[in-house]
């Protein structure tokens, strides 16, 4: 290079980076966001990035969001803690993983017989859920969005076929949360495990059945291969929210437009969850089918029924909580709930039994 192209180029490096100061002179932000889910685990994982490269796309860079999936930066459980330790700015998970913090969180996920992810989603955004929701994490510093939905989810894998109510007394049975204590009402052995343990343990004989998510997530598991006897429809989760969670105090010393970024994005992103799952659950259900064999069943009335039962006394626990925001949330959840399951029952569901009836196409 001779002196003259020399200085040349040192006068487009220099052009380029006067057009460059006034971004940075702003404050270009990076965030790390720690999420409870593998790098990539279909619907969840992948919304969890997706919502981050949105944000970093709508601020054009000014908040970048990096993702750390489970166990990169902290291991899936402490997610929440990184964000009240300052590990992270942001965590993507489900907030009843943190019931230990306060049982109250469960509701923002799903409870058993409780609502499905239309009803969820009215409560939150209309009937008093997030200004409960905001109260509850304002003991930690932080704040909570809805990030996600699977959707009713499925019953679950099952070794053996279920005959009726007898058949699930000792049974051991992998399924967390509220949904693990209607099952331990009903007379199963509940076990909680992570989600990469329990292909093992169905296959080992360690566990009798498992429930996780859906087809979508399912299949990528393989529990197939394992046991054969596919319960559909689950009556302990009908429609799980996730979340993304932020330090409340780095949220709101954000300029205004980059807090709605995060909002709004969060918002569009629960959507873009829900229907990646609506689309994907039932391509993934006829592949278990028709390539692997998998007998669909749904459970017998007597279980349902004992469920029903087991979920009324897990949520009147909660209604006599000692703790008068648990018992807050668990009326409002029910108050909320009573209105829009009206819609739901009066409105939704005759004509979805009608068309499964009578519509041909
Ligand atoms: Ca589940």
């Amino acid at each position: 290079m001779d002196r003259r192209s020399f200085i040349r180029a040192g006068a487009i490096g220099t052009a380029a980076t006067a057009l460059a100061a006034p971004a940075i002179a702003q404050g270009n932000i990076t965030w790390r966001m720690v999420t409870t889910w593998p790098k990539n685990f279909p619907g969840l994982g992948v919304g969890a990035q997706r919502l981050a490269d949105r944000i970093t796309a709508a601020s054009g860079g000014r908040l970048t969001v990096q993702v750390y999936s489970a166990g990169e930066l902290v291991p899936p459980l402490q997610s929440l803690d990184a964000v009240i330790d300052g590990t992270a700015e942001m965590s993507h998970g489900a907030a009843y993983y943190w019931q230990n913090k306060s049982p109250a969180l469960s509701f923002f996920t799903g409870v058993p017989y409780g609502m499905t992810t239309a009803e969820l989603t009215a409560w939150v955004r209309f009937l008093g859920g997030q200004e409960i929701w905001d109260e509850i994490y304002d003991q930690f510093g932080v704040q909570g969005f809805l990030s996600g939905n699977t959707g009713n989810q499925t019953g679950g894998w099952f070794r053996e076929e279920l005959t009726g109510l007898d058949s699930i007394k000792g049974l051991r049975f992998r399924t967390p949360g509220l949904g693990g204590r209607v099952w331990e009402k009903m007379g199963a052995t509940v076990t909680n495990m992570a989600g990469g343990e329990i292909f093992q343990a169905l296959q080992s004989g360690t566990l009798d059945a498992a429930e996780f998510v859906g087809p979508y997530n399912d299949l990528a598991l393989g529990f197939h291969q394992v046991a054969k006897n596919y319960y559909l429809s689950s009556f302990v989760e009908p429609g799980l929210a996730t979340e993304v969670v932020v330090d409340k105090a780095k949220y709101q010393a954000l300029p205004d437009d980059l807090q709605a970024i995060v909002r709004d994005v969060s918002q569009a992103e629960y959507d873009m969850v829900s229907a990646d799952f609506v689309a994907n659950d039932p391509r993934a259900l006829k592949t278990l089918i028709e390539d692997h064999g998998v007998q669909v069943r749904q459970f017998p009335d007597d279980i349902m029924q004992a469920g029903a039962v087991a979920a009324k006394e897990v949520i009147e626990e909660l209604q006599a909580s000692d703790d008068a925001l648990v018992r807050k949330t668990t009326e409002s959840y029910l108050e909320a709930l009573a209105l829009v399951r009206s819609r739901t029952e009066q409105i939704d569901m005759p004509f979805q039994a009608a068309r499964a009836k009578y519509l041909d196409l």
